[in-house]
């Protein structure tokens, strides 16, 4: 058992934290947030992820367990001390490292035995490096600290089950000692564990996470191109998907990715790469297709009608993916604001997101436009015009094609998670325009109704 000390409570630090709690290690989790910490300290998630508070609570009960921003005391003489804090995009594309500076200079002022910084944010290859001069500059008491990279790979809406289920742990150290004592205080987890030094262990994180976004982006190009030439994109994923050399995930075309780590990790490799003299050229194609993609819907459905203005918008999904409440980098916060300046009506439904939307669109009138929120896709959906699907909530899969015709004024559908069966929309009449596949036009459901009139007079 390690007494260990996690700087941040968001999704990386405080799962980090519990989980280690669970395995039976001594965890204080420190954060500056006092608000966050009295929540926590009363058995309540700072976040939505799916098991994370009955562990929260479990663990508290068990006095493995707290929560602080009392750094100090939580530093001092802990055997390993993980920094989870943000490393936020800066307007040039670089990550913002001021909360690691921030956490390495407290860190400094605080140990008063030898220690291990591990650094789980994702941070530039190289940071690593800086992150132990930085601390070793700053010491004041005499004590051996060195820094080893572990970056996360867990995805949020399931990061307790990826925490505890990893598919492999990536250390990255540059003594023996710290390689022992990460492996150590893994162990009782019992998964792969990948010994690099520092810099490819950096690397490892953002070379993961682009190499999966530039699949998305990938997929999406493609995508746009099914549409025009007649192929269907759901069908075409499904027969690559079969070859083991690419896999069946991370196959599915829809609005782009958001998030709070790809998009900022593909501009801080890029930006990376640039600093070094190179253009990451896979990458930036990444970037830019996904900057198109986000509004692609919003594009198709403007040249469709004439205006948004006084139209009821039924948008469905804010999160930037189900099983989150994490807004960051969603389409709806790029897509809502173009509605809203049209002059539309917007009716929103999420299960968890809405009340993090309303922080930043709240409820009520928006210069020509309105937003409400509202508690069902049905209310939603109610009289609308026109709808959007941006997230693929559970709640938004149930509906039905015949739910959507009976219940809007006019069926007209941009689904961005091309979650619904084109045959049985045409089927319900509902006119339906989707990622990579074939359009259900409305004239061609006047012809398929048309045809059905004659066939039943024949
Ligand atoms: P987050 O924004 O959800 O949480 C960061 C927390 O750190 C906040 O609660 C903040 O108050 C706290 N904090 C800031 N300064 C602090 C300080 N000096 N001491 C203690 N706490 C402090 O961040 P996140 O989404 O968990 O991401 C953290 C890092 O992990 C980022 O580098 C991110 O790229 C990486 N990462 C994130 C995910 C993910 O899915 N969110 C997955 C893998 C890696």
């Amino acid at each position: 058992m390690y007494k260990i000390a996690v700087a941040g409570t968001g999704y990386v630090g405080l799962v980090a934290g519990v989980c280690f709690a669970e395995m039976g290690h001594q965890v204080t989790c420190v954060d500056i947030d006092q608000s966050k910490i009295e929540i926590m300290k009363s058995g309540i998630s700072p976040i939505y992820e799916a098991d994370l508070q009955d562990l929260m609570v479990k663990n508290y009960h068990a006095g493995r367990l707290d929560y602080t921003t009392d750094y100090q005391s939580a530093y001092k003489d802990a055997d390993a001390i993980f920094i989870g804090v943000g490393t936020p995009e800066q307007p040039d594309g670089s990550a913002n490292l001021s909360y690691i500076a921030t956490v390495a200079r407290q860190i400094a002022e605080s140990v008063e035995k030898d220690c291990l910084v591990v650094v789980k944010s994702t941070v530039p290859v190289g940071t690593n490096d800086k992150v132990e001069q930085f601390i070793q500059d700053f010491l004041i008491n005499d004590v051996r600290v060195e820094v080893a990279s572990n970056p996360e790979f867990l995805a949020q809406g399931s990061a307790v089950h990826d925490t505890l289920h990893a598919e492999r742990i990536i250390i990255g150290t540059e003594s023996k000692w710290a390689e022992e004592l990460l492996q150590d205080l893994y162990k009782p987890f019992n998964l792969p564990v990948v010994s690099v030094n520092r810099r490819s262990a950096e690397m490892i994180k953002y070379a993961s996470n682009d190499f999966l976004a530039l699949k998305i982006s990938y997929m999406n190009d493609i995508a746009n191109l099914c549409e025009l030439v007649g192929a269907d994109i759901q069908d075409v994923a499904k027969g690559m998907s079969f070859d083991e050399r690419i896999g069946s995930k991370f196959l599915n075309a829809g609005i782009g990715f958001g998030g709070s780590c790809f998009p900022k990790d593909t501009k801080a490799l890029d930006y990376l790469a640039k600093q070094n003299g190179y253009e990451l050229k896979t990458v930036q194609a990444a970037i830019e297709v996904n900057k198109e993609q986000k509004t692609m819907l919003y594009k198709k459905a403007s040249r469709r009608l004439i205006t948004f203005n006084g139209l009821k918008v039924a948008v469905l999904g804010l999160t930037f993916k189900p099983g989150t409440d994490d807004l960051r980098e969603a389409a709806s916060l790029e897509n809502v604001p173009l509605l809203l300046e049209q002059g539309a009506d917007i009716y929103a439904f999420d299960p968890v997101g809405a009340e993090n939307f309303a922080r930043v669109h709240p409820e009520g009138q928006h210069g020509k436009g309105s937003i409400t929120y509202v508690s069902t896709v049905q209310d939603a959906l109610k009289e609308a015009n026109v709808c959007f699907v941006f997230t693929e909530w559970g709640e938004v899969k149930e509906i039905t094609p015949t739910m959507y015709k009976e219940l809007m004024r006019t069926p007209l559908v941009y689904d961005g998670r091309n979650i619904y069966n084109v045959d049985e929309m045409r089927e319900a009449q509902v006119e339906y325009h989707s990622i990579g596949r074939q359009s259900v036009e409305r004239h061609s459901m006047k012809e398929s109704v048309g045809l059905e009139l004659q066939s039943a007079r024949s």
